[in-house]
């Protein structure tokens, strides 16, 4: 059913309902995971009471400096940062946004200027590590104040969009696609640099407390450290890869998005630093050699695969692996590849992400289910995700998409799935 801002509120009653439960929901998965992982339990699993719900630490007047200084610091380096103009895809109306691409100048600076103040004394190392609980709170409570202020920000700028008129529904996914103030785009904005840039800055707390705690870092933190370093680094030298994405091109900038890119990232992707935090176990170095060797290798697909992609649609003309661009001319009008890493599987994008996400819980080794969670759930992610795209596709190119899962029939890992 195609939504239109006169769709009557009953219809989405469900999905409201769903996104109520969610907005509940999903902050206590994070503070679960926290406790689960914090000195208190350090990775043993329990069962969370319901008085646990009264240590769920309020805000401090540090957390909400440090949350804060953190955010505006981004905000001006991405306007006054240097950095190349970039054209999205079109739009529905056929026009294109412009994006500025500084996101490795604010990671350098950022960064620098992080480690700089350690170095100085001015801030504690551990300073992330001593807030993290707070921290979370404090970002959370931001995500869903600027979540309503994007709710009718998007209402009153773009009220030709689409919405359901469901309230939670559409304040949980959002009211506009592209929320600006003049070139600053919100969902650009946050997708990366204070949550993604965030996550480096935290590990970095957590190996400097590993490190006062053991006196030196162990092998899988640094292991872990360098993984999500490299991770994050890439991102922002490929930025523009993420013009070409799903989050950029389709998904609305609403609470799910705000919240997933200030705390479940920076909050939950940094759980296996934590853990080794008050874990000092070393690895044979045939472990060390296994665990790089799988992260290398899924690195290697997941960025050779989204970079094909993303050089294919801007030049269909250039080479991939030394042949001429094979693909599927769509009455759409958009062109697939079928060749190169998109002529193995439809979603090998995926499929090396997940083996990085699985060298990133390894380190942490066997003793407690929690560093998995990562995986786990970027799992389930990706499986719906992949599903999600498929549909889409499917909507959109109808026959030639079918002609395309006849030439690619794997989704993500080939002769598996
Ligand atoms: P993709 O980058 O794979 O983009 C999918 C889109 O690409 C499709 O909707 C279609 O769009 C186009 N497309 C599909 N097949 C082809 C083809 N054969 N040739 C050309 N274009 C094609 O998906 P995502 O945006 O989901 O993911 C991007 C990356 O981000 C992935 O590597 C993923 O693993 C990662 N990711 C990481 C997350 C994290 O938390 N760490 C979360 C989510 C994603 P069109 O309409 O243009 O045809």
């Amino acid at each position: 059913m195609a939504m239109t801002s006169d769709t009557p509120k009953r219809t989405y009653f469900l999905p409201g309902l769903l996104s109520l439960v969610g907005l509940v929901v999903l902050p206590l998965i994070v503070y679960y995971l926290f406790f689960w992982v914090e000195p208190r339990y350090k990775g043993v699993a329990f069962i969370p009471e319901f008085d646990e719900l009264f240590r769920i630490p309020p805000p401090t007047p540090r957390s909400m400096l440090i949350f804060f200084s953190w955010l505006l610091l981004h905000a001006v380096l991405q306007v006054i940062g240097p950095g190349r103009w970039r054209e999205g895809t079109p739009l529905a109306d056929g026009t294109r946004l412009r994006y500025k691409m500084n996101g490795m100048f604010a990671f350098v600076v950022s960064l620098g200027l992080f480690v700089g103040a350690v170095q100085l004394g001015w801030v504690s190392p551990t300073l992330l590590y001593d807030e993290f609980g707070p921290l979370i709170t404090t970002v959370t409570q931001f995500a869903s104040a600027f979540s309503l202020f994007l709710y009718f920000f998007g209402k009153w700028k773009y009220p030709a969009e689409e919405r359901t008129g469901n309230f939670f529904y559409d304040y949980f996914l959002g009211t506009s696609l592209n929320p600006r103030i003049g070139s600053f785009d919100f969902k650009f904005f946050m997708e990366s640099r204070p949550g993604l840039i965030g996550w480096i800055a935290i590990n970095f707390s957590l190996a400097c407390k590993q490190s006062t705690m053991e006196h030196g870092l162990t092998t899988p933190m640094y292991l872990v450290f360098a993984f999500q370093f490299l991770y994050v680094a890439d991102y922002f030298w490929h930025e523009e890869a993420i013009l070409t994405t799903w989050d950029i091109k389709h998904e609305k900038f609403g609470w799910m998005l705000v919240w997933g890119d200030l705390v479940w990232v920076p909050f939950t992707y940094t759980l296996q630093a934590y853990y080794l935090v008050h874990h000092g176990h070393e690895l044979p170095w045939w472990g060390t050699v296994g665990i790089v060797t799988l992260n290398m290798a899924g690195y290697l697909i997941f960025r050779g695969a989204n970079w094909q992609k993303h050089c294919f649609r801007l030049d269909p003309q250039r080479p991939i692996w030394g042949k001429p661009a094979e693909y599927i001319a769509t009455r759409h009008g958009s062109l697939l590849l079928v060749s190169g890493w998109w002529g193995i599987a439809r979603h090998l994008n995926y499929l090396g992400d997940l083996m990085m996400a699985l060298a990133w819980c390894l380190p942490c080794l066997f003793e407690s289910p929690l560093p998995y969670f990562y995986f786990i759930y970027f799992l389930i992610l990706l499986i719906h995700r992949e599903r999600r795209d498929h549909n889409m596709c499917h909507q959109k190119y109808g026959e030639d998409w079918e002609r395309y899962c006849d030439r690619v029939p794997w989704r993500i890992l080939p002769y598996v799935y």
